[in-house]
């Protein structure tokens, strides 16, 4: 069978991961020209750690990552609201893990050692023929394959090319990520919330923080430069992040959007199936995405190494995925709902069922796939 992996994100490494430690063979393509590294953190929740200890990487990314065992949510003035024991909660998962997007994407890749990405070619066309799917590389080069695994981010050519150009549904939403030095004694997953909007920060590896910022807001436009966006929307907050804030370096490189979404559904097709960010990304407020992405290509690996029958594969892979996935977009944008709330009566909520509500959205995940 030749198997195409389009994309060498998080969910194309980890299914070319999958599939090699299954005796699968494929390709795998990348637009980029390299690893770019680019990207803040990311935060692995028990489920995604999981999922890395299956594809067998879990040593390395242990090595290099910071332990979150407890997450602290406080109002804009300091006050404990809850706080949820996570390495209680995740432990039969293996805890939860935080590190750089860069630091989980080169760990993914140094497993793949003897089996390269082909960096620098794109994806441009894809044509079903009665011999498979013909694609079309940037290159100018085009070959048939019997499946082609879409794992090319939110702004999938794989799912337009084969699905339509469905629009992003926009979560009304913006968001800041960066990366800056934790001086600040930050030793779990640490988030302040304002009126609409959250400030968040998690140690990542090599004495690191990751700093999350978002505000609730139909358009989003901001003058002046992220780093002065930030300050002004969170010189309010109290400690512990409040240091944070003020510390914020003008030359810092701070990555700035509005959230968007993929709501998820059968995401294949005919020998195209999409997994990853391409078939359904989500709203952070789960820290899902990673952890969606490597589930998916778990499974993916999983149905295509017990039948020959592409379709059947499909159709096996998309039963058991879809409903989780929908339950994360489901409690994520819960979530944000909750965050959204006009603080005395979110306070209330957080500091009475917070725990609880935690309980409600994560304890499925818990469950294996
Ligand atoms: C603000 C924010 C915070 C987040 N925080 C977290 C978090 O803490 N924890 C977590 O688990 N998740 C988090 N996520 C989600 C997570 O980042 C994504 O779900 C995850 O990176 C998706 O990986 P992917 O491989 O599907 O997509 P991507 O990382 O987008 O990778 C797609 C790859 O495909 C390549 N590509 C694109 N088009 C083509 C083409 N035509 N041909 C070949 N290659 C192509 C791209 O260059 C890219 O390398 C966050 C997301 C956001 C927006």
């Amino acid at each position: 069978m030749k198997i195409l992996i389009a994309g060498a994100g998080i969910a194309g490494l980890a299914m070319a991961l999958a599939l090699r430690n299954r005796g699968i063979p494929f390709e795998l393509v990348e637009r980029e020209p390299s690893d770019t590294g680019r990207g803040a953190g990311m935060y692995l929740p028990g489920n995604s750690v999981r999922a890395l200890t299956r594809l067998g990487v879990i040593d390395r990314v242990r090595e290099i990552a910071s332990t979150i065992d407890v997450q602290q949510i406080f109002d804009a003035r300091g006050r404990l609201l809850n706080e949820v024991d996570l390495a209680s909660f995740w432990r039969r998962c293996g805890g939860c893990l935080s590190l750089s997007r860069s630091a989980l994407r080169r760990a993914l890749s140094d497993a793949l050692a003897e089996t390269p990405v082909r960096y620098g070619r794109s994806v441009v066309l894809l044509q079903r023929d009665s011999a498979g799917t013909l694609v079309t590389f940037s290159d100018g080069t085009r070959r048939t394959y019997d499946l082609v695994i879409g794992a090319d981010g939110i702004q999938s050519t794989v799912r337009s090319a084969i699905f339509g150009q469905e629009k992003l549904v926009d979560l009304g939403i913006a968001s800041w990520r960066t990366i800056t030095d934790n001086r600040f004694g930050i030793t779990g997953w640490t988030a302040m919330l304002g009126r609409k909007r959250t400030l968040l920060a998690i140690p990542v590896e090599d004495g690191k923080l990751y700093v999350y910022a978002d505000i609730a807001t139909p358009d989003g436009v901001f003058a002046g430069t992220p780093a002065d966006t930030m300050r002004e929307l969170f010189s309010s907050v109290a400690p512990p992040l409040l240091p944070i804030i003020d510390s914020l370096n003008p030359a810092a490189i701070i990555h700035a959007g509005r959230l968007r979404e993929v709501p998820a559904q059968p995401m294949y097709k005919r020998g195209v199936v999409l997994i990853g960010d391409a078939a359904h990304a989500t709203s952070p407020s789960m820290a899902q995405g990673a952890g969606m992405a490597l589930e998916d290509a778990l499974v993916l690996a999983e149905v295509l190494s017990e039948t020959k029958n592409v379709e059947a594969a499909l159709t096996a892979f998309s039963a058991r995925r879809l409903g989780r996935i929908q339950w994360v977009q489901k409690q994520g944008r819960k979530r944000d709902a909750v965050r959204s709330l006009p603080g005395p009566v979110r306070n209330f909520i957080l500091s009475r069922f917070g725990t609880g509500l935690y309980a409600k959205s994560f304890g499925p995940l818990l469950e294996e796939i």
